[in-house]
Parts: C-alpha cells; structure tokens; sequence
C-alpha cells in the first residue's frame, strides 16, 4: 500500500478522517498569501491530536510538518508533499509567580496582550507580532530588543524518532533570530515545539500598557501593510539588510506581482498576484546584487518551504553562505 493511503487508513481507523483535507491550498494559509497545495492538511487542537497525527504520518513514512500562523515561510508554487498539521492547540496559564505555560499554537500577540493586561511585565515588545509561540520558539522572535530567548525556561519538544523531551534554554542554541529547532534541515522530520513555559516578572499593569501601546504606534509607522512575510533577510554583523538592499538600489523594485516594498526594503511584499518563484527570484536578486555591490551575504529570515525546483532555491544563489 502507498505511504499517504496507509496513513490515510490510520486516521480514519482512529476517527479522524472527516479532519483531512486533500489538496489544500497554501496560498490560504501563510501570510504571503502564496504557495501551492499541500497533499493532506489537518487542525490539531489538542497536543493529543498533534502529537498522535504526527506519530502515525512517520510511522507510515510519509512527511509531516507543522505549521503555526505561516508569517515566516515562504511556499513553493508546486506545493507541500505529504502532511501539514495546523497547530491550533491554544491552551495557556500564568501562575502566581509569573510562569507563563503555554501550548505552542497560542498566538504570540494574545499572549502578549494577557501578560500586558494582568500587568506581567517582559512581553510588552511583542504585542504586534504575528504568529504562534511555536514559531517565535524556532526563530527566536523578537523586536525593539526583546527576544523570547531572554524570557524561555524551558519547552517540551517532540522529536523526530517520537520522543518527547523537556529542554532547557541553553540547549536550544538561541542565536539572532534563530535557534538549533530552525538550522535542522528542512528536507528531514523535524522535532516539534510542543508547548513552552516563559519567566515574566510583577509590573505595573497601566505603564505597561502604556509600553505597548508605544510598541504598537511604532510597528505601524514602520511595517508596511499586505502580504509579506515581515523581515526578509536577518541583518548582517555589520548592518541591517534594509539598508544594504536600499544602497544596492533596489527599494520598490519590481518582479512580476512580488516587490520590494516602497516603505522598507526589507519587506517583499506581494502586491497581488504574485507567484512563490518571483518571489523567490526577487530574494535571489537581491541576494546577488547584495554580494556584488558590497560583499555583503544576505541570509533569509524566511524558510522555503515544500517543492522546491533546485534552481529557485535560495541555497544556490551566489553570496550565499555554504
Ligand atoms: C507583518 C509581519 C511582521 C513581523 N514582525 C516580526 C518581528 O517584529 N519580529 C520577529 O521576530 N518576527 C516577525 N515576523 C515574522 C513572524 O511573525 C515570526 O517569525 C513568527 O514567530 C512566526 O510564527 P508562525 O507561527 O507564523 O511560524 P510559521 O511561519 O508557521 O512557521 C515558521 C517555521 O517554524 C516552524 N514551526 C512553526 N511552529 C512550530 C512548532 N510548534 N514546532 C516546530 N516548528 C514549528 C514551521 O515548520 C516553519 O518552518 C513578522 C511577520 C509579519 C508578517
């Protein structure tokens, strides 16, 4: 029997059949509003459901990936290959000394808003970031020089080979937007951010508020609005990308329906109709132009993710590190 047909049959003889969907377009479900289908796409939201989907799509060799809000990939055009869980396993507590447990689909922005609102202070520069916890934990999210690296205790992960694990924060590698979850390779099965618990501390709830709504002032004056994935590149040791793109001449420059935005260089917005490969093309461009005018490597923040045609991958363009 074909892999997807024998996972197929292990979900429905566990009941949950009626939860796949066939050939879901991708397009719908990440922020840049583009990418193909994926073959199987399913909304977990309890771990249970998570952790058991994920078990029976390995046990039948067939991939599996988990997806939080899709604000930071960018998805082929011929789609995901196998499964995409949802992970809308939304469950959260803060205890009475400020021990945020959270299950790893929680919106970033909710939790912020909460801690903000019960006056734990530590989240406050993260009220305007889209996404899940899941997705901050991998990539390090942060802004206005707070990082969830500084706030994590600990996360519980489930790994490739099916095991679960509680780690603490040395052992996830944090570095600037990235982690050891982000650097595993995207073509292998990948271990799983289950839930995670963050250290906030007694603030005074009014001045906190007050931070946020500044926080939130802030991101709109600077972050263009439509569909982009928010930083394409991460900035360099010397200077931020934005400021490399825009010196290489390339701020609101255009290919196909995919640009760099008018507004920050470091936004590729899709301004309608724009596909993954000019997408794609305009990150290899760029990276190019990059490298050639100042020597400069541009690292995408943004995953590729599913099918990729080996040209458009951004492994090959040149100036690009390994
Ligand atoms: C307008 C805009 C502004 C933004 N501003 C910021 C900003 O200020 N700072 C910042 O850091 N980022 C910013 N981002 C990027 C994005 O919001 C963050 O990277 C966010 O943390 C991604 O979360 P997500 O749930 O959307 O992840 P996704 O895009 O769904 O996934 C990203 C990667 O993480 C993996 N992943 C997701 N959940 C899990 C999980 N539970 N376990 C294991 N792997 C998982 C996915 O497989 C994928 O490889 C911005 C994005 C947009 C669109």
């Amino acid at each position: 029997m074909h892999n997807q047909e024998r996972f197929l049959r292990a979900m429905q003889e566990a009941g949950y059949g009626e939860r796949v969907h066939h050939n879901a377009p991708m397009a719908e479900y990440t922020s840049f509003a583009v990418g193909g289908p994926a073959d199987l796409l399913m909304e977990a939201s309890t771990l249970d459901e998570l952790v058991a989907w994920m078990t029976m799509a390995r046990q039948a060799q067939v991939p599996a990936m988990v997806l939080g809000s899709g604000t930071n990939v960018l998805v082929s055009d011929l789609g995901i290959r196998g499964v995409v869980i949802l992970n809308a396993c939304r469950q959260y507590a803060i205890s009475d000394d400020g021990l945020l447990r959270a299950e790893s689909g929680c919106l970033f922005v909710e939790l912020a808003r909460e801690a903000v609102r019960r006056g734990w202070a530590g989240l406050e520069w993260a009220v305007g970031i889209p996404g899940t916890l899941g997705g901050a934990v991998v990539g390090n999210a942060g802004a206005y020089g707070g990082y969830i690296g500084d706030l994590l205790v600990r996360a519980r992960l489930l790994g490739p080979d099916g095991s679960i694990r509680t780690v603490c924060k040395s052992e996830l590698g944090y570095g600037y937007r990235t982690s050891m979850l982000k650097r595993e390779p995207l073509t292998q099965p990948r271990t799983i951010v289950l839930d995670a618990e963050l250290l906030l501390s007694r603030g005074d709830a009014a001045l906190l508020a007050e931070r946020a709504r500044q926080v939130t002032d802030q991101r709109r004056a600077h972050t263009p609005s439509g569909c982009c994935a928010g930083s394409t590149f991460m900035r360099t040791d010397q200077y931020p990308a934005g400021f490399l793109i825009e010196q290489a001449g390339l701020k609101g420059y255009r290919l196909g329906g995919a640009q760099v935005s008018p507004h920050h260089a470091n936004f590729i917005m899709n301004t309608g109709g724009a596909t993954a490969s000019e997408i794609a093309q305009l990150i290899a461009l760029i990276q190019e132009r990059v490298w050639q005018d100042f020597a400069q490597r541009l690292e995408p923040e943004v995953q590729f993710v599913g099918e990729w045609p080996a040209r458009e991958s951004a492994a090959d363009t040149p100036g690009r590190k390994g």
